[in-house]
């Protein structure tokens, strides 16, 4: 067990710290993971230190603003395509790379191995269908995602919140910035969370959310005309109208408004849609 309590999580998390966060998680699935993922096909390791080191690297994750503390867990370890993070469970690795083993092991053309008249072990999956040995660790992290997405499903509302935007025919691609925008700093990855599953601090959120408010006015700071919740906050609230949506409004707008003028040959490049250049009337 000496490679799990020797595992340098803390000393790692430091030095990716500059990292963005798409990099951040290859760098622990790819550099962390490894060092724990070669010794794993020989030695046993008790499966509660593992969920303990997984537990650790999410308290980790929360303690350094990469995850909201009332995140939904098992969304840390979905694929980005589904609104993960794309972080490997030690568990799940522990377990697959140990039925990969015992299915290498069975397979072994060696002729001392075959002596044995060992038949290389099949799984039936829950639809009755019978997989062959090299299928099953392909498999089991299907099932895992499948598992995963019925855990986040189940959650009250974190977990409602983004099950609506998988539901949702017209929002198609809704996670696929968190797959292409691969320089997203942790900051805005964890802020945009914080939108999806309406974790900002609004007082909606700490009297009925958390209950951490006695306070029983929740009418709005700014506008004090309807409940302070994130989607007033985002597009309801009659007092930013003017200020905040507007200029968000023309910041989108000004990103087709220069693709336009470009195509028609009145300017010869775009200017990036972070520059603070605005469209202006000749
Ligand atoms: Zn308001």
């Amino acid at each position: 067990m000496g490679h799990v309590k020797t595992f340098p999580s803390k000393t790692l998390c430091s030095l990716v710290e500059p990292l963005s966060n798409y990099h951040k998680v290859a760098a622990s699935n790819q550099y962390a993971l490894a060092v724990l993922m070669n010794p794993m096909w020989t030695q046993s390791w008790p499966i509660a230190e593992l969920q303990q080191l997984d537990r650790e690297s999410c308290k980790i994750l929360k303690e350094n603003g990469g995850y909201h503390p009332m995140g939904t867990t098992d969304l840390i370890y979905l694929s980005r395509k589904f609104g993960g993070r794309g972080l490997k469970s030690v568990e799940s690795t522990y377990k697959n790379i140990k039925v990969k083993t015992a299915i290498k092991l069975y397979a072994n053309e060696d002729p001392t191995m075959r002596m044995l008249s060992y038949r290389c072990p099949t799984a039936n999956t829950e639809e009755g269908e019978e997989l062959p040995g090299e299928k099953v660790g392909g498999m089991m992290r299907i099932k895992e995602e499948e598992s995963r997405t019925e855990e986040v499903r189940q959650q009250k509302w974190q977990g409602k919140l983004i099950e609506a935007r998988w539901d949702d025919s017209d929002v198609i691609g809704c996670f696929s910035w968190l797959c292409r925008w691969k320089t997203a700093p942790t900051h805005t990855v964890a802020g945009v969370y914080e939108l999806y599953q309406q974790l900002l601090p609004t007082k909606i959120y700490q009297q009925y959310k958390t209950k951490t408010s006695n306070n029983t006015d929740v009418k709005c700071r700014m506008c004090g005309k309807a409940m302070e919740s994130v989607p007033h906050v985002l597009s309801g609230c009659s007092a930013l109208a003017q200020s905040k949506y507007k200029t968000r409004h023309d910041a989108a707008l000004k990103v087709l408004f220069f693709d336009l003028l470009c195509d028609v040959g009145l300017i010869e490049s775009v200017p990036s849609w972070s520059s603070p250049e605005t469209p202006k009337p000749e």
